[in-house]
Parts: structure tokens; sequence; C-alpha cells
């Protein structure tokens, strides 16, 4: 009886959906694409790569969020949140609303940017804590938190503070984050516990997550905007011999201010361009950080969406009506876990650049509904 209901129940809510999808289109770029055929899903598979624009500058906004646009990407935009729409130079907060409402998600990178190991431990809190409040206030949901100065996450205290708030937090450096954090240079690692043994921060960790930055790599080593890229291409690309058998390493590439020249830290607009450009040719996968699970049982990361190919925990089938052109949509009221199911590749944050195949939108939409895929 109660599983008729359910099923009832489940059968309207699709042909709800249904309807509001035909009338509205459901403006994702889900329906945009024709089915892809298996070849191409899996390649986009092995390639992701995640962005941060650090510190909330103006120019991310200017510059950088037009070419985002125009592939379809989006970004991780780690704010300073005394510093929005006061400090000159830096986004005020209807733009970062405004990038948030797009579908960019908006993490903490403190109140006032300051080094977290001189503070006390109230400071800390406060830097820490109140950051989060402060984004919530403007109708933002945190989930990560960028150290200032990359500084803080080998000290036991802050990362306390630090995981009190947030599911996880970014530093730097390092070209790739290994998900299982067992790839690090030699730290040794076998998982991405957050202490060792002795009760010392690990080297990467939730926590820690190591992002690799962009601009510092290209003062440092002089390079000009053509060395730059192809320095770019090659931390993209090295994900691919770890990324055989399951996504094991995600370039996390940081980004400053965007078409400040008179800037070290920049990056040049037409550079930029260019990396975005030779993303979507080659058919990478944009995330976010908010896109990142974590296994607490065995310790390590994954992409949600990845997690749920490999390990299905919802495979669902039955006569549904879906949309043409829709994807092969497996759908039933029936949770049961039979074999990876590759079409079927669902997520709420992940953007493709058109034409995004393997999303399938009312799958989606039953996953949130009925908590499934969690
Ligand atoms: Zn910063």
């Amino acid at each position: 009886m109660k599983g008729n209901i359910v099923i009832v129940t489940t059968l309207s809510l699709i042909a709800f959906m249904t309807m509001c999808l035909s009338v509205n289109s459901y403006d994702h770029g889900f329906l945009s694409g024709l089915p892809a055929k298996s070849a191409d899903t899996k390649r986009q598979q092995d390639k992701f790569v995640i962005f941060i624009f650090s510190d909330g500058l103006k120019t991310q906004y200017m510059n950088a969020k037009p070419i985002l646009d125009k592939y379809g990407f989006k970004a991780t935009f780690d704010v300073i949140c005394n510093y929005v729409g006061k400090k000159e130079g830096y986004m005020n907060w209807k733009e970062i609303k405004t990038l948030n409402k797009e579908g960019h998600e908006i993490g903490s990178h403190s109140m006032n940017h300051v080094h977290l190991k001189q503070l006390s431990k109230k400071s800390i809190e406060y830097e820490v804590g109140n950051s989060k409040k402060c984004l919530n206030a403007h109708g933002i949901k945190v989930t990560s938190f960028e150290y200032p100065f990359s500084e803080g996450s080998d000290d036991k205290s802050i990362v306390s503070i630090v995981a009190k708030y947030y599911d996880f937090a970014t530093r730097g450096n390092d070209p790739l984050m290994f998900l299982r954090c067992d790839g690090m240079m030699k730290y040794g690692q076998k998982d991405c516990k957050t202490l060792t043994d002795n009760g010392t921060p690990t080297y990467a960790n939730k926590y820690a997550i190591r992002n690799w930055s962009h601009d510092f790599e290209k003062v440092q080593n002089s390079y000009s905007d053509a060395q730059a890229l192809r320095k770019f291409i090659d931390v993209v690309e090295s994900q691919s011999k770890y990324n055989k058998d399951g996504i094991k390493a995600i370039p996390i590439i940081m980004y400053h201010g965007i078409g400040e020249n008179k800037n070290d830290s920049a990056t040049d607009i037409d550079l930029f361009e260019k990396e975005m450009k030779y993303l979507h040719d080659k058919k990478f996968k944009v995330i976010t950080i908010s896109d990142f699970g974590y296994n607490k049982k065995n310790n390590y990361l994954f992409v949600k969406d990845i997690k749920r190919i490999e390990e299905p925990t919802a495979n669902v089938t039955s006569n549904v009506t879906t949309p043409a052109p829709a994807p092969t949509a497996n759908v039933t009221s029936n949770v049961t876990t039979p074999a990876p199911a590759p079409t079927a590749n669902v997520t709420s944050n992940v953007t493709t650049p058109a034409p995004a195949p393997e999303e399938n939108p009312i799958l989606e939409i039953l996953k949130k509904l009925f908590g499934l895929g969690k």
C-alpha cells in the first residue's frame, strides 16, 4: 500500500517535472545536446579541472566571468568578507550574488586576509567562523575555506576551527590534488586522514586540499604568456596517466587578477581565454570544490557524480516519458544497485560545455527529491 503511494507520487512528480521541463526547458544546457557516444563520455570523465579565483577581485568579474560564461564553465570564487564592496579593486555583494546565482561557488577566504598563525584563538574563530556567517547573511551557502597566504593547514588548532565550519579547505601549491592523498610528493600518505598518528595535521587532507597557483608559477619562473600556456597544458594534462581507472587526480588551478597588467599575480586576458578554449576544445569537465564528496570510512575525496557512476547507489528504472532527445533515462521507484550505468551521469553543479549529453535532468531532480545517490 505504502509502495503504491510512493509509485503514484513518483509518477505524478515525473509527469509534473516533464511538463515543467518542456515548458521552460530548465535552462542549464541539459537539453541542448544529443546523447553522446560512450567513448566521448568516457573521455570527458578522464579530464577534470577546478578553478579557484582567489580574493574576490573585481577583474575576475569583469574579465574572467565573460570568458567562463562563453564556455559554460563554473568556478569557485573565494572572497574576503570585509573587503566586499569596501575595498577598491574588489567585487561588491551584487557581483558576488550574481556569480552565485549563476551557478558559481562562493568560498570563504576569511574576514580580513590576515596571517592566521599570528592570531589568538578568538581572532582565528572570528576570521574563520565569522566569514562563513558573513556569507550566509548574504544568502550564500558556503562549504569551503581558503587559507589566507596558504598558511594554517599545518596547525592543529587552526585546522580544528576550520573543521568546525567547513567541509573542505584549500591552499597551495601542488599541480595535482590526489583524491586519495596518496600521490603527493614525498609525504607517504596512503589516505586523506586529517591527522597523522602523532596527532599533527597531514600534508594533504580535506582541510588541506592542494591547489596550483598559476600566477605564482609564472612569476617565479618569469614565464612569457606562451610559456605559461605550455605549462598550464602540461599541468592539466598531467592527470591523464593517473585517471585511467577512475578519477584519482585533479588539477585545481588558482587565479588572482585577470587582465591587471600592472600586477605580477595577474593573468593576461588573452592567456586566460586561450587556457579556457583549450579546456573546452579538449572536453575537460569543469567542476567546483563543492562537487567533492568525502568518504569518511576510508578517508578519501571523490567527485560526487563520478562516485555515482563507479559505485551507483541509485539506478532507477521504469517506463517514464522523458522529453526527447533525453539520454538513456533509467528511472524507477525501486532503489537497487545493479551494474554501473555510465550513461546516467547526473550532477547538480557540474557543467560541461555544450553539448552536455550525459546529463539527465529528470533523474537528477528525482535523486534530489528522494535523496538518492548520496
Ligand atoms: Zn588571498
